[in-house]
């Protein structure tokens, strides 16, 4: 799987059916305290202290351009870039994901985007440790801009490339139980993130993963609950996302599934450069699991590799709690990673605050700035106010 992108498939490289009927709270929520009325936060989750002070909204100085310097290229994804860039007033370094207004030409578009940015603050409410994290949002012109904590140990399908072999089974089994808290932390608040995929697995410079892009998320589906529009990363998606059917939360344990394979063997489960076939494989073929993985390995692929949906690790209402009593999981001690108070198997190589050597080459060579739109966008009326929302920040740092 070395070097394949998605966008090697002529059909474009994502699910993201424009015709889902978005039910997701459209409250807006500018110039208020925390976003009580809109942030699912709101039911009690289980999590230490430590992480879970509230965020206290500053009085509105909003966030603009004006305050950061654009220092590299990061990442490039469907829906717009990631770029590198300080902070002036404090010389933090964040990641600041930049879309265009012109490219958000539906209101489902726009929808998601609301909902991208409700989940980014569900997440930061809590300052949960393996979710990225956001620093506020803003809006230009032209663009719109999600500043987010800056993970400058990459992300893990760089890393896999840049290594050109499989991560080794330790190391792989700590990233895959930082993910199961991330996972674990959005299911309790009835979001799935419906495009788990290495891409979006980040590295902290300490060397924990955390879940970045929740670009796809869906809010209001808990344990039951069903949702329709096929979404995801062909590789990824579920079967019954294949099929589209309605489909659960679940969808994110197959994923959770491919992510590890493809972390141990270094390729895809279900492979082909042809769509249909690629389709046609993930509903009705069989994998092999390479016969150097362990027991316990193995073991969990398959029991997250299951088609039928009812019998897939993580299916049940125990939802993540399943997964970590997983044998594959026996090493890590929960309560601990939760504080962080474990030192990860591996460490970043990070040679100063502004080395983006973990980042692949084909981005940092870019030129650091926010491409123009070449025609701009006539936004109606409604959404041009609802751009108005992407105004939010958080008072620390
Ligand atoms: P896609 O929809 O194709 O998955 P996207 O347009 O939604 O992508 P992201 O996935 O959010 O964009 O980001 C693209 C890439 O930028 C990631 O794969 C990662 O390499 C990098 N990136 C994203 N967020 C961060 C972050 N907080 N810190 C460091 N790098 C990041
Ligand atoms: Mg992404």
């Amino acid at each position: 799987m070395y070097g394949l992108t998605f966008q090697d498939y002529e059909e474009g490289h994502k699910y993201t059916s424009d015709n889902e009927h978005i039910t997701a709270n459209p409250t807006p929520d500018v110039i208020r305290e925390p976003d009580r009325t809109v942030s699912p936060l709101d039911n009690s989750i289980r999590e230490p202290s430590k992480t879970s002070k509230d965020v206290r909204i500053r009085p509105r100085i909003p966030l603009t351009m004006e305050d950061f310097k654009l220092r590299s290229v990061l990442g490039r994804g469907s829906f717009g870039k990631v770029l590198l860039a300080k902070y002036k007033n404090t010389n933090k370094m964040y990641a600041l994901k930049v879309m265009r207004k012109a490219d958000i030409e539906s209101s489902p578009k726009l929808d998601s985007l609301l909902c991208e940015k409700r989940v980014f603050q569900a997440v930061t409410n809590r300052r949960y440790p393996f979710l990225i994290n956001l620093f506020g949002c803003f809006h230009t012109q032209d663009h719109i801009i999600f500043a987010m904590e800056y993970a400058a140990g990459g992300d893990l399908s760089t890393l896999l490339n840049n290594k050109r072999r499989p991560f080794p089974e330790s190391r792989a089994i700590f990233f895959s139980a930082c993910v199961v808290l991330g996972l674990e932390f959005l299911h309790e608040q009835k979001i799935v993130h419906r495009d788990l995929k290495l891409e979006n697995i980040v590295l902290d410079e300490k060397g924990f993963a955390k879940i970045t892009d929740f670009g796809l998320c869906k809010e209001g589906i808990g344990y039951g609950d069903t949702t329709g529009s096929p979404r995801g990363t062909p590789h990824y998606v579920a079967p019954e996302v294949c099929k589209g059917k309605p489909y659960t939360r679940a969808v994110d344990w197959w994923s959770f599934g491919v992510v590890i394979y493809v972390m141990l063997s270094g390729k895809f489960p279900f492979e082909s450069h042809d769509l249909k076939k690629l389709t046609a494989s993930i509903i009705k073929g069989k994998f092999i699991c390479p016969e150097f993985l362990s027991r316990n390995s193995t073991s969990i692929i398959k029991q997250l590799l299951t088609k039928k949906v009812k019998a897939r690790l993580g299916a049940s209402k125990k939802d993540a709690q399943d997964v970590k009593e997983h044998p594959f999981f026996e090493q890590i001690d929960w309560a601990a990673l939760l504080l962080k108070n474990v030192r990860p198997p591996f460490l970043p190589d990070i040679r100063g605050a502004e080395d983006v050597r973990n980042f692949s080459s084909a981005f940092t060579s870019e030129y650091p700035m926010l491409t123009p739109p070449k025609k701009r966008a006539e936004i109606p009326c409604y959404e041009a106010e609802a751009f108005l929302d992407f105004n939010w920040r958080v008072d620390w740092n």
